[in-house]
């Protein structure tokens, strides 16, 4: 099979995209890769090629009204004329939530769309989104194959033990449990590190996706067994600008004491807390390193010491720990979140190379460390393009 294919990432405010040629079985290989921001408030469009180089670059005024719809047309648009001559031959899109019932990459069809809808009440401040984009790639080219992949599926396949609230169990029947979420980059991860180092990622490996949004993943033989995110991605690890787990009790107090609606506890939460709420100064971690205002300080310590203190119930989850990875933006670049994480797991027998870690090598623990410790940059958009050959491939056959 070959031709082109384009991935979509598409969140509240912004559009990721990537474009990858496909030869044969091999890996797809990205072409160029961009993205839409400030949808609904000032819009900014960059496209690189996989050199760098800057293919496209447009500002919309402040309050211009491009939506989702009028992007993606213009975007497909686009892509054909950066395709090199193939054929686009599918779109691969990131959909949060498969529930129980999705847990491998989809062909898109009405069916499946209408399935993807009723999940929306599962994650309604990001399903909507990605079932936004593809709607509007249906509008603009009806042919068009379509593939839903999933940030639950990785975590499919965890006991029951490790995604059961003590809830009671109709609760569960309906679907309130955990899911977990970055499924996609864990599964990139967890590819690559077979490559890299098959004994590693045969054993039991903690895998730390540090972005704005971010998640542990603890996993055994490359699958997961257990997660911090759960029901939804608020839960777990401090964020840049969501709390991840406190007492549920907080929320009763703020709705309660504060008279805040459910949607002003939800903007709370998801919106205004973490790295954002605790520093009073930013929710990017590279302004908070270099910031000297002592509150910054303190969110990057709440931030390690959230890391450390999950890293330990997965631990426990794992039965013992032979590897820690990080990855995602903070994980592959901040090199002082990650001293200070690898500090905080030095109980486990963590020992960190801080030379190696000061030069972003691939594996930053000494050789005497009983703990290997590894950078692995992730790449969802190479994850969602796998998953989309294979099945636009397998419609083909
Ligand atoms: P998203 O979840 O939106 O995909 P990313 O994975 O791009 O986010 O991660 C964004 C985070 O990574 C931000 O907090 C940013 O400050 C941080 N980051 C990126 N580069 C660096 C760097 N060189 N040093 C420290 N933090 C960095």
């Amino acid at each position: 099979m070959a031709g082109a294919l384009l991935t979509l990432n598409a969140g509240s405010s912004s559009i990721k995209f990537a474009i990858f040629q496909v030869e044969g079985s091999g890996d797809p290989q990205a072409v160029a890769r961009g993205k839409i921001e400030g949808i609904g408030t000032a819009p900014h469009l960059i496209a690189r090629a996989a050199n760098g180089a800057v293919l496209t670059e447009k500002r919309w005024e402040d309050g211009a009204d491009l939506s989702h719809e009028a992007f993606l047309g213009d975007l497909l648009d686009w892509v054909d004329t950066h395709v090199d001559g193939d054929r686009l031959i599918g779109v691969g899109n990131r959909v949060v939530h498969g529930g129980r019932d999705f847990f491998a990459p989809v062909a898109i069809d009405d069916t499946v769309l209408d399935r993807l809808d009723a999940l929306c009440p599962l994650a309604p401040l990001h399903q909507p989104h990605s079932l936004h984009a593809i709607r509007a790639v249906r509008a603009a080219r009806p042919s068009l194959r379509q593939v839903a992949c999933f940030d639950t599926a990785f975590h499919h396949e965890q006991p029951a033990v490790a995604t059961r609230f003590a809830l009671p169990r109709a609760l569960e029947e309906e679907g309130v449990r955990r899911y977990g979420f970055h499924g996609l980059s864990y599964e990139y991860v967890a590819g690559r590190l077979a490559e890299l180092d098959p004994p590693l990622a045969a054993g039991r490996v903690i895998a730390a996706h540090l972005g704005n949004g971010a998640s542990l993943c603890a996993m055994h033989g490359g699958r997961s067994i257990d997660t911090t995110m759960g029901f939804t991605a608020l839960d777990g690890l401090m964020m840049g600008t969501r709390c991840g787990t406190i007492d549920p009790g907080v929320i009763f107090y703020l709705m309660r004491q504060h008279g805040l609606s459910a949607d002003a506890v939800e903007h709370l939460l998801y919106d205004r807390s973490g790295l954002l709420g605790v520093s009073g100064v930013s929710s990017d971690m590279r302004a908070l390193l270099d910031s000297d205002d002592p509150r910054s300080a303190e969110a990057i310590d709440l931030f390690t010491y959230r890391i450390a203190r999950e890293s330990g119930a997965l631990v426990a989850s794992l039965g013992g720990v032979d590897g820690v990875v990080f990855t995602a933006g903070i994980g592959e670049n901040a090199t002082e979140v990650r001293a200070r994480v690898c500090a905080r797991l030095g109980w486990l027998g963590v020992v960190l190379d801080e030379q190696a870690n000061e030069r972003g090598e691939p594996v930053i623990s000494t050789p005497e460390s009983r703990v290997t410790v590894r950078v692995i940059p992730t790449d969802e958009e190479a994850m969602i393009a796998i998953h989309a050959r294979d099945v636009v491939g397998s419609a083909a056959r």
